[in-house]
């Protein structure tokens, strides 16, 4: 173990990259590739573990020598490909099918007339011919400065074996003559045939193979040097081959192992992209009977299940997605108001909802927002969708935000938006329209909507800055500070719109009303004629309805508010509990009202049945 890598303090991660590196070192089974003379110097006991994150750290086990890339060359170059051409152009002349032929067989894929797919040796030759460039040594250029970009450096070319592969590549040759008799390759097959063996002779270590997996995992971007490598778009395409044929006659069997789209290659190497997790470089020359390397094989299995990485597996992450939804009745914003704002707040504000997400949204988080919008029982003015601990938005969950955010707006709710603190979310939501407002936090959104919410109430900022406490009530005046308090823990608040209906003649009587704000009329409908006569208006101090609480009885009027109004409302059964409780407080209430009733009985000289139940 003295040829171990890197001598620094080794973490967690290290420390499992070394022992599966120990545990398949001990495995020598499998025979090194000689069909290209050069390989057959490769040292058996070499083995190699490489992990590269998608933030650019690189994880190595085991020892790091340069090899050729032979075949692992082939999804990268494909990559290239499609880059330059475009899907349909490459998808014309190499398909995707998996074949059960060996990697170098001389066929073709009769029914559609194309190289079966870009990781056998007739897809990769003529593959590395639809790469930009003019010229056959452009094109070289081009796969060459293309391989080095996924590694992260420029990679030098092994001569030797460049020479020996040339020297005995009549297989490859025969399978360019076909390909040029299907017409899938042009003139000068030789030429194209040596390009392609330069391009698996380019040298490359376990580390390489690594970032240049990450490089596909991390959408086409290399995690170490930041370029974009080759177009987003494109990952997918490339990822599907790997997965479907990229582990020669082993390919089921990886993706049921391993579960990470893979390619490998004769000199021992096999490059892995988990995507939008890692890549993983492997290196070992000992082959299997499939000409995959032993060791990378099972150490690949080994990482594979100790991490939960396979690509098929469920995600296990839960913490994204709606964290919770609050109505602003339950969480004011800090902003400080006077009383009788808090007034209506506390009795409207549960319209303005607010719906906080966390993490990276995909299809699955947004469809529980989507969920607890619709399926909200209790309407909402208001719907501010919090985003400000969101880190990513997905197509699907920037495609699903839109139409929700169109939906509401067409419904008539105000949808506001707290921007996400990340850069990517936060550009995904420009596209959402002009309607939404915008805010910085939680906090400013809640702020405004409350604002709005008393602006609709007829409450600007300025108005409404007291409202009479029930000290200050004309029917309780003199009562002593305890049946005021008594009276007052018992109150609830009732916001009135102005116009609106408090009560109409002959309903349920729902309590005694002090008018702590505004200004309400009782009136009384003229028998036998549609009219109505307005028997008074009633204004902040005054009360109304206390003859319901003597003797329960349905109303005798209607009382409608002239403005926006704020009650204090003692109900019935509040007023029942008073009695049982406090008979004390109670009493001076009871005395209170009758003293309210007889003097106005005195005043009257009018009909008493006018105001009886006023
Ligand atoms: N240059 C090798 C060939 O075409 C690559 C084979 C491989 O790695 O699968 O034979």
């Amino acid at each position: 173990m003295s040829d171990a890598a890197p001598s620094r303090t080794r973490g967690p991660i290290e420390t499992l990259l070394d022992e599966v590196w120990r545990e398949v070192s001990a495995n020598d089974e499998g025979t090194i590739a000689t069909y290209i003379p050069e390989l057959a110097k490769a040292d058996p006991a070499t083995c190699g573990i490489s992990l590269a994150t998608l933030d650019g750290q690189v994880y190595d086990a085991g020892v790091l020598v340069p090899f050729t890339i032979q075949s692992v060359s082939k999804p990268y170059v494909y990559a290239l490909a499609l880059a330059d051409r475009g899907q349909e152009a490459v998808l014309e002349k190499v398909g995707v099918e998996p074949t059960g032929d060996p990697f170098n067989s001389i066929s073709l894929d009769d029914r559609s007339s194309r190289a079966f797919n870009p990781m056998v040796n007739a897809g990769a030759i003529v593959t590395s011919t639809l790469v930009s460039g003019q010229t056959r040594a452009e094109q070289f250029e081009r796969i060459h400065s293309g391989l080095s970009a996924f590694a992260g450096h420029e990679l030098a070319i092994d001569e030797d074996v460049f020479h020996s592969e040339r020297t005995t590549g009549d297989r490859n040759r025969a399978i360019a003559y076909l390909m040029r008799s299907a017409g899938l390759l042009d003139e000068d097959v030789d030429e194209q045939v040596e390009g392609y063996f330069r391009q698996c002779a380019v040298l490359v270590t376990a580390r390489d193979l690594a970032v240049m997996a990450a490089t596909l995992a991390n959408s086409g971007i290399n995690p170490v040097t930041g370029e974009q490598v080759v177009p987003r778009d494109v990952v997918a395409s490339v990822l599907t081959v790997m997965a479907t044929c990229g582990m020669y006659d082993y390919a089921g069997e990886w993706l049921y192992r391993v579960g990470i789209p893979a390619k490998s290659g004769v000199s021992g190497g096999v490059s892995a992209a988990l995507p939008g997790q890692l890549g993983l470089g492997l290196h070992s020359p000992l082959l299997d009977s499939n000409g995959n390397s032993v060791r990378g094989v099972v150490a690949a299995e080994l990482l594979s299940k100790r991490l939960g990485m396979h690509l098929l597996l469920p995600s296990e992450r839960t913490r994204s997605g709606l964290r919770r939804t609050y109505r602003a009745d339950a969480i004011r914003s800090r902003r400080g108001r006077p009383r009788a704002h808090r007034a209506v707040l506390d009795v409207e504000a549960s319209a303005i909802v607010v719906h906080e997400l966390v993490g990276d949204e995909g299809f699955a988080s947004t469809e529980l927002l989507i969920r607890a919008v619709l399926d909200d029982p209790r309407p909402a003015r208001w719907r501010v969708l919090d985003l400000r601990r969101v880190t990513r938005i997905d197509t699907a969950a920037a495609a699903l935000l839109l139409s929700l955010v169109d939906q509401l707006t067409a419904d008539g709710v105000v949808v506001g938006l707290v921007e996400p603190r990340t850069m990517q979310p936060r550009t995904t939501l420009r596209a959402l329209p002009d309607t939404v407002h915008r805010f910085a936090d939680a906090d400013a959104a809640l702020e405004w909507c409350e604002t709005e919410l008393l602006r609709e109430h007829g409450i600007e900022d300025d108005m409404l800055e007291g409202l009479v406490p029930l000290a200050a009530q004309e029917l309780l005046e003199g009562l002593p500070d305890f049946a005021v308090r008594a009276i007052e823990e018992r109150c609830t608040t009732r916001v009135i719109t102005a116009g609106a209906i408090v009560f109409d003649e002959g309903d349920e009587a729902d309590g005694l009303y002090f008018v702590g704000a505004g200004q309400v009329a009782a009136d009384v409908r003229i028998k036998n004629q549609s009219g109505r006569r307005r028997l008074s208006t009633i204004s902040a101090g005054s009360s109304f309805g206390e003859l319901a609480l003597v003797d329960g009885s349905t109303r005798s009027t209607r009382i409608v508010a002239l403005e926006p109004t704020i009650c204090h409302v003692l109900a019935p059964d509040a007023f029942a509990e008073l009695r049982r409780r406090d008979p004390a407080s109670a009493g001076e209430l009871v005395l209170a009202i009758s003293r309210s009733l007889s003097a106005r009985l005195r005043s009257s000289t009018a009909d008493v049945a006018a105001f009886e139940d006023s």
